[in-house]
């Protein structure tokens, strides 16, 4: 691959690419970084799209056509990023020091993107006719709502076979993580003075019983279900919120809480044993009620599920031996910790989906992002590789 596109390239392209901001705060969010990739493309002739999301905040699509056309190996990777926050440094002007290049996205995923555009250009410099085909689809909001890899999930316009998400995993093989729904439960009792809280119905007292229920009695229910590699299923009360003033009976508390699920459960498992335990909380004092709600505005419309894949599916061999050559280390499939895109491709599309990408994830969306520079050339070789095997 050397002689179609060196690691000098790959990695000034991750510099660029860190330098044109894409978070929620900056004006017109992934509109300049889109056209960035866009021109990169067409100065290579390969072929191009933008799909416009929501106004000016487009996906961007890099294809490599294949003779099968209904066929396509897709790169995934968010365009997005989170704010610069309270980093060390200025997160927007990008530098390289002990073989670690930071700046914001540089691990969360500017690196992967680097990676994934240069492996495809080097193909297209090499010239060699593909079976399948190849696109790239760098995709808006992942970090918010995931809406650029839904429309895609939406419209089918591209059902790839084969899908690589860039996500930070140290390039190792992902094969599995947990999905994550967030639930909201309002508590409603009875206001009233509060030198005469019996003549009310105290709604932060019917948080507190469903929360020691949901500590006593869910959470080491929890911890007995387990799935390979990914562990227990969690929960985490997150947020709760009650009451105006010292001297009101509160009539409204809200909890807010983050599940994290596995492949093995079903969404309907999670809201009945939510409501179990609510049903029980308010039977233990009178007059009060509750209300379930999925929190859809703060997450994906289409659920966060959970994404898992065979370690003996011959994309997931295929890719340990890949990597394995290439980074010298022994490579077994792991799980990613966090939620990825790629659940909406397999869950949705059927797709077959790897997580592979360069950096820690521990540096993601940290005040001290970095990504180390060789696993960003190390895994344009590692997606260059795939191509090869999988689209030739
Ligand atoms: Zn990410």
């Amino acid at each position: 691959m050397d002689q179609w596109i060196n690691k000098s390239e790959v990695i000034s392209l991750a510099e660029k690419l860190i330098s044109i901001q894409s978070h929620k705060e900056n004006q017109g969010q992934e509109f300049n970084i889109a056209h960035f990739i866009k021109d990169v493309f067409q100065a290579e002739k390969i072929m191009t799209e933008l799909e416009e999301i929501e106004p000016h905040r487009p996906n961007i699509y890099g294809f490599l056509p294949g003779s099968n056309s209904d066929h396509y190996f897709m790169f995934n990777g968010h365009i997005d990023t989170v704010p610069g926050f309270n980093m060390e440094y200025d997160p927007f002007k990008p530098f390289i020091k002990n073989g670690r290049l930071y700046g914001r996205g540089s691990v969360d995923m500017k690196g992967a993107l680097a990676a994934m555009i240069s492996a495809i250009i080097a193909i297209k410099r090499k010239g060699i006719p593909l079976k399948e085909g190849v696109v790239f689809a760098g995709v808006i909001d992942e970090e918010q709502c995931c809406k650029g890899t839904e429309r895609i999930v939406r419209t089918k316009a591209i059902t790839p076979t084969l899908a690589v998400i860039g996500e930070p995993t140290n390039l190792k093989t992902a094969i599995a993580h947990k999905g994550m729904e967030w639930i909201e439960i309002a508590f409603q009792g009875l206001a009233t003075h509060g030198s005469t809280p019996h003549n009310g119905v105290n709604a932060i007292y019917l948080a507190n019983e469903f929360l020691t229920l949901l500590r006593n009695e869910l959470e080491p229910k929890l911890k007995n279900k387990t799935y390979p590699l990914l562990g227990s299923a969690t929960i985490n009360p997150g947020v709760l919120k009650g009451g105006n003033d010292p001297n009101i009976v509160p009539d409204h508390c809200v909890l807010q809480i983050d599940r994290r699920w596995l492949p093995s459960e079903s969404i309907l498992e999670l809201y009945e044993e939510i409501e179990q335990i609510a049903t029980k909380a308010i039977s233990k004092i009178s007059g009060g009620s509750f209300l379930i709600k999925r929190m859809d505005e703060a997450t994906a419309a289409l659920y966060n599920m959970p994404h898992s894949i065979s370690p003996d599916d011959p994309f997931v061999i295929e890719t340990l031996r890949i990597a394995e050559n290439i980074t010298k280390v022994e490579s077994e499939p792991v799980a990613f910790p966090g939620w990825s895109d790629g659940a909406q491709l397999s869950n949705n599309l059927d797709t077959s989906v790897i997580v592979l990408g360069p950096g820690d994830i521990t540096q993601a969306h940290s005040n001290n992002e970095f990504c180390s520079i060789d696993q960003i050339w190390q895994a344009t070789q590692i997606y260059y590789s795939l191509i090869e095997k999988f689209c030739l």
